[in-house]
């Protein structure tokens, strides 16, 4: 294939950036430890897309939010795939 617009990568590549997701998700008080062993995201979906860390941990914490309220059957009933909780203020947010 020759190369693809320097897109090769390797083991460590995906490493450091998911440990700046982690970092970001700590930020935030997500901790990955946590969520993840619960809800799996999909970041190396995200990495192999080329999602910024960042974006990466703002979609797996809307994602977590998102299972955890149906999981106790809070999640928004006015729009599929809202992320925010139900009777929430404001516009809906999908994810
Ligand atoms: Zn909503």
């Amino acid at each position: 294939m020759g190369e693809m617009l320097g897109l090769t990568e390797n083991a460590g590549d995906y490493e450091s950036w998911l440990n700046e997701v982690k970092d970001a998700l700590a930020s935030i008080n997500m901790p990955f430890e946590g969520w993840q062993g619960i809800w799996a995201y999909d970041f190396r979906q995200e990495f192999d897309g080329g999602t910024k860390a960042n974006e990466a941990a703002l979609k797996a914490n809307k994602f977590w939010w998102h299972e955890q309220n149906k999981a106790i059957g809070q999640d928004c009933q006015k729009t599929p795939n809202c992320w925010l909780p139900r009777d929430h203020r404001g516009e809906c947010q999908r994810m």
